[in-house]
């Protein structure tokens, strides 16, 4: 595939006439953006990955990986994100640390607007993941990073020896105490009602620690603070009592929403913000594609996110094989 594609950018005026145009622009790079960066490479394609941090998405924010085929005794996640970027990188595929801040993505040519300039593609695959969602209770942001974090993997070490609350009732909330119960000297795992959605594998060593305690249909409605801070209060959903907890830290561990603030207007979303796409990965405007965790799928987990990469190099090429013209 060579680069000019013969076509027109939709916005000449503001593109240089000789201005690169990429086969694939890849927005992300976590597993889904990465595992199309390396089977967009082994196509002949020429591609970019634009990443904000680190590789690995989400994926460098969880400590170890067990359900990730072929690690026989699991991988850290940051390890397993930047090995899917080194074998990406073998073949040719480049990275531009660069955050993206506007797309224009319908006509031929796509449109990526960055910090660092503007980049066009013929084909764009959005793989921009999910963000933790927040309590949106006050005080929450100003406390971020000092007494409210979401990430234990992560930032758990700054509570080594105290105490810290973790909130939700999910995997990730009952991976992140149990991660907990292994630093601090407590941890209290306040959820919204009384059993948890986690799997078997996570909730049966939770419920053994001795220094896991459990406070169930509760949700924090305050955050106190001392210094940074020094605990949370709680409502029980059921009978209305309030109380309150004294932690150093709170991990709030209530899911994720999905990173698709820039596809908004463009791209059409479902009620709760994912873009809209099967798992053909097409979105409804041609030679744009929606990967991993941004995209409506029944499963969000780093192996679907890695087959979704897949797709949408196989129907960008057929997309690119029919002439690449939005139809
Ligand atoms: P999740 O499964 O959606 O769980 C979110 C939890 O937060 C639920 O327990 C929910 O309560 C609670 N919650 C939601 N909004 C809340 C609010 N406003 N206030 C209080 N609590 C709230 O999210 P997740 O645990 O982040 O997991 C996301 C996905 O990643 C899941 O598919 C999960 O299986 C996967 N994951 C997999 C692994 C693994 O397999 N190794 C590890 C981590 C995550 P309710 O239960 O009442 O709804």
């Amino acid at each position: 595939m060579t680069n000019s594609g013969g076509f027109e950018p939709p916005h000449a005026k503001e593109a240089a006439p000789s201005q690169q145009i990429y086969d694939m622009i890849i927005v992300g790079g976590g597993p889904g953006g990465y595992t199309a960066a390396l089977y967009a490479a082994r196509a002949g394609l020429d591609a970019v990955v634009l990443e904000q941090l680190a590789p690995g998405g989400q994926l460098a924010l969880t400590e170890r990986v067990d359900n990730y085929p072929g690690f026989d005794e699991g991988i850290d996640g940051c390890e397993l994100g930047e090995r899917m970027r080194r074998g990406a990188r073998r073949f040719g595929v480049k990275t531009r640390m660069a955050q993206v801040r506007a797309l224009a993505l319908s006509g031929a040519v796509k449109r990526v607007d960055t910090g660092e300039g503007t980049l066009l593609g013929r084909t764009v695959v959005l793989a921009t993941g999910a963000v933790p969602r927040e309590l949106g209770i006050a005080g929450e942001q100003e406390l971020t990073g000092q007494g409210v974090h979401y990430c234990a993997a992560c930032d758990g070490m700054f509570y080594r020896g105290k105490t810290a609350a973790v909130v939700g009732g999910g995997n990730s909330a009952a991976e992140d105490a149990l991660l907990l119960s292994r630093i601090c000297r407590r941890v209290i795992l306040i959820h919204r009602r009384d059993t948890l959605r986690a799997e078997q594998v996570y909730r049966a060593p939770l419920m053994e620690a001795d220094n896991v305690q459990f406070c169930w249909n509760c949700q924090v409605t305050e955050l106190l603070r001392g210094e940074g801070l020094r605990g949370v209060r709680l409502r029980d959903v059921k009978t209305g009592a309030v109380r309150t907890a004294d932690c150093d830290g709170v991990f709030v561990s209530i899911g994720r929403k999905p990173a698709s603030q820039l596809a908004r207007g463009q791209l059409r979303l479902d009620p709760a913000g994912y873009i809209l796409a099967d798992e053909s990965t097409r979105t409804d405007i041609p030679g744009v594609f929606a990967v991993g965790d941004v995209r409506t799928k029944a499963l969000r987990q780093i192996v679907t996110a890695a087959a979704d990469g897949a797709f949408a190099v196989h129907f960008a090429q057929e997309y690119l094989s029919q002439g690449g013209r939005p139809v």
